[in-house]
């Protein structure tokens, strides 16, 4: 598990927590020791811009970002080489789930409206592990969406930075990074990478 230095409620789970979209004893191991409820408001994800306000835990139907302003409430996404992007107001926190299709709908952007509508604008954002511009290849289809962020994989085809894409709708916050690439480097659940079925999770609660 990464918990970001001094955030609050924030943490990205790893492949060695298990994977706690499906398997409920993951859930509730990863839960006890961060000390929150096991039950989480989750979404079914589906690579859109759809954000939901939720005030209670379970399944809250299609969308990609979720907030609450309930103590106590985790609010999570599940990745696997897209990237769980964390914010945090003072009496709010927001997940979104941004792999490209996300990104280019403007998934992040979405979120941050929707908790400022509501008065809470975030202040800080924690981006978790995801694919990254060394392993993201892509066909010309997709790095067309994405001029100004292409990119080499490190076997010479072309890419996308999706972390860049990723920090252009975060530049204003203060931003930690994990860093990390999903596909290449061990310790990650990689959907492109090993065609895991397994999820990790992006955690948020206040
Ligand atoms: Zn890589």
């Amino acid at each position: 598990m990464k918990v970001p230095p001094s955030s609050g409620g924030v943490a990205f789970t790893e492949s060695a927590d298990g994977d706690v979209r499906h398997d409920m004893g993951s859930r509730r191991r990863v839960s006890a020791s961060l000390g929150i409820p096991e039950e989480w408001a989750v979404l079914r994800q589906v690579h859109g811009a759809v954000v939901r306000r939720v005030t209670q835990a379970g399944d809250t139907g299609d969308g990609d970002a979720i907030w609450t302003s309930v103590p106590g409430l985790p609010v999570a996404v599940f990745t696997a080489d897209c990237f769980g992007v964390v914010l945090t107001a003072d009496d709010a926190v927001g997940v979104a789930h941004a792999g490209w299709r996300g990104a280019a709908a403007g998934v992040i952007a979405a979120l941050r409206e929707d908790m400022a509508q509501h008065g809470s604008s975030p202040g800080k954002a924690y981006v978790g592990a995801g694919i990254r511009p060394c392993c993201f290849e892509v066909g010309e289809d997709v790095a067309a969406r994405f001029e100004g962020h292409r990119s080499k994989t490190t076997w010479g085809t072309t890419s996308v930075d999706l972390p860049a894409v990723v920090s252009e709708e975060l530049i204003d916050l203060d931003t930690w990074y994990e860093g990390g690439c999903t596909v290449h480097e061990p310790g990650w659940f990689s959907h492109r990478g090993a065609r895991a079925t397994e999820r990790m999770a992006a955690i948020g609660w206040l």
